[in-house]
């Protein structure tokens, strides 16, 4: 295990502040679950083949609530990032939809595709407003499939390093307390829609090198500790049992982590075409 020493950074207090208010937002209206809905055992078949959810449920999104969403994020936006144009993203935004005029069932499916096409701040609220239903969908689902609900805590029939709800790649890990004072499971977290499931401890979930992982941690930093990985020089920030804080907010909190590891050499998510880090990144607030 490697220990570094802190990095000379803290994150930049809007960027915390616009994240808090983004955690602090209600989940949205507006959305269903595609119909008809399939029964657990379709699910639990299409989950064993490697599925994830999404591709058997779609979300399916009203843009009229889309937009309120995306209004309100501007809102936000404006307020906590210093030069943060929300109006002009906003206008962008607006313009964007203007141009394609998704229907219901179309909007859904750029919601889980994500990787929206826009000027850097639109592109962000787009990415966030998208979390926003990925998020009240995850939800929905796990309280109506309760195999899903066991993958979050490790168990089950999904063991791939992508999400099993929306199929994006994992944004963090965490540990979890192991018994008798051991090393316990390491989930992987969706930073799109807040999933977690259970992927080998040690092997690298963006290569799928069989590992094990190099362990960094930062002296005194009880939160979080970095993952890398030799083959693919990428790497994963890891949080500890019982770290505080929302999924929403973690990224930002332990950026000291990526500048830790960006000093090493390591990349986020490993190889540029690796399949880890979109489009689950989540993307630096603008300004
Ligand atoms: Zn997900
Ligand atoms: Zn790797």
């Amino acid at each position: 295990m490697a220990e570094q020493t802190w990095p000379p950074v803290a994150p930049p207090p809007g960027a915390l502040a616009l994240y808090r208010g983004i955690a602090a937002e209600p989940a949205p209206n507006g959305w269903r679950l595609a119909a008809p809905l399939p029964d657990q055992v379709a699910v639990a078949d299409r989950l064993r083949a490697g599925r994830p959810l999404v591709q058997l449920v779609p979300p399916v999104v009203r843009p009229a609530s889309f937009l309120a969403v995306v209004r309100r994020l501007a809102r936000l936006a404006a307020a906590h990032l210093p030069g943060g144009d929300g109006g002009k993203a906003l206008g962008g935004t607006l313009a964007l939809f203007q141009a394609a005029r998704p229907d219901s069932l179309a909007l859904g499916r750029l919601v889980v595709k994500g990787g929206w096409e826009a000027e850097p701040t639109a592109a962000f609220l787009l990415e966030q407003a998208s979390r926003a239903y990925l998020r009240a969908y995850a939800a929905e689902a796990e309280a109506r499939f309760p195999l899903l609900r066991q993958l979050r805590e490790g168990a089950g029939v999904w063991s791939l390093p992508v999400c099993p709800i929306c199929g994006a790649g994992p944004g963090l890990g965490r540990l979890e307390e192991g018994s008798r004072g051991g090393a316990g499971r390491r989930l992987l977290l969706c930073q799109r829609c807040g999933a977690g499931w259970g992927f080998a401890r040690f092997a690298c979930p963006f290569c799928r090198d069989a590992g094990p992982v190099g362990v960094v941690t930062v002296g005194g930093d009880a939160i979080a500790e970095l993952h890398t990985c030799k083959a693919c020089r990428g790497y994963l920030k890891v949080l500890r049992p019982g770290a505080p804080g929302n999924p929403v907010t973690w990224d930002v909190e332990t950026l000291y982590l990526d500048l830790v590891a960006e000093g090493m050499g390591f990349r986020p998510g490993g190889s540029p075409a690796g399949p880890g880090r979109q489009p689950s990144e989540t993307p630096a607030p603008p300004g």
